[in-house]
């Protein structure tokens, strides 16, 4: 891919490790979790407290919500951040939060820790530049009609202002299926592994807008070798302000981290595994090739 000056892969560059609060993305499997938004103490505080005793690593919570009407909830904004640093605070969990607008990106950097820029404005290059400004690591989600180079030159922007900590977030594209509340598009977990050398995960929430298919894509974005997964979890999706037909209550998104631990854990067996046959297969590649060296010179 041609211009990807700093996001592209060099041969022999190593996968970057964005490091977020003793938090490493790029090294294993991080899930971020947590609702859709904040909508209020009890809410934010239960469900933090409820995925960090599952064993996410990050909350994500949205303060500003880009919604598809201007009548529906948008989001607390300075209150709702203020009671993500209350949630961090009892819990320990880093935050994860959008920020939409130029203007704002300084002093939301002040309460996250790591600014998501969502899909609807992967392509504000005003507010790509600012994000590279702002120090923080920034998680930069697919736009719903993004190509991978269009997306790919967007954490480009990013970038070059100086900032190196990007993530990449696949949460899926508008396809002429509509039956899924976008297609989740899992090609790009190893063909950003191969382009780049930037960290990917999958939002499986959004990429499917249905709850029982959380599971599953969460497990099938692992078995890809993705990074990371972000996950909507609401301590009472039914009463949830914002996409509560995609929202994991608690005790589901438990069980779906105790497979995705074993999931991750096998992959990690099937990984060594593959290492070690391959290293047998050079080993014995080489001692043909020294026999027939052998059987050359005394011919
Ligand atoms: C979100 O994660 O809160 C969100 C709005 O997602 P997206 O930008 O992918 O639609
Ligand atoms: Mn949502």
């Amino acid at each position: 891919m041609k211009n990807l000056r700093l996001a592209g892969q060099a041969p022999g560059r190593d996968r970057s490790v964005i490091e977020v609060a003793g938090v490493r993305i790029g090294e294993g499997l991080v899930v971020m979790a947590g609702p859709c938004a904040v909508e209020s103490e009890d809410q934010i505080i239960r469900s933090a407290v409820a995925v960090k005793e599952a064993g996410a690593a990050m909350l994500r919570g949205g303060a500003f919500k880009p919604r598809t009407s201007p009548y529906a909830f948008q989001g607390l904004g300075l209150k709702g951040l203020k009671l993500l640093d209350k949630a961090r605070r009892e819990t320990g969990l880093p935050i994860v939060t959008e920020v939409i607008d130029t203007r704002d990106v300084s002093w939301v950097g002040e309460y996250a820790d790591i600014l998501q820029i969502g899909a609807r404005n992967m392509q504000n290059f005003s507010l790509l530049r600012e994000a590279g400004k702002a120090g923080k690591p920034v998680l930069l989600k697919r736009g719903m009609h993004a190509t991978f180079e269009e997306w790919l030159n967007c954490a480009e922007y990013i970038l070059a202002e100086g900032n190196g900590q990007v993530i990449l977030c696949e949460r899926g594209i508008r396809t002429f299926e509509t039956y899924t509340r976008n297609t989740l598009d899992l090609s790009m977990i190893p063909a950003v592994r191969a382009a780049s050398h930037l960290p990917i995960i999958v939002d499986p929430s959004h990429g499917t807008g249905i709850l029982g298919m959380v599971e599953p894509m969460s497990l099938a974005a692992v078995a890809a070798g993705v990074d990371g997964l972000e996950i909507e979890v609401h301590c009472d999706p039914s009463s949830a302000l914002s996409d509560k037909d995609q929202q994991l209550d608690p005790a589901s998104f438990g069980r779906l981290m105790d497979k995705l631990r074993r999931l991750r854990a096998f992959m990690d067996e099937l990984e060594a595994a593959g290492a070690a046959d391959a290293a047998a297969g050079d080993a014995e590649t080489g001692a043909a090739d020294a026999t027939e060296r052998a059987g050359a010179g005394a011919a």
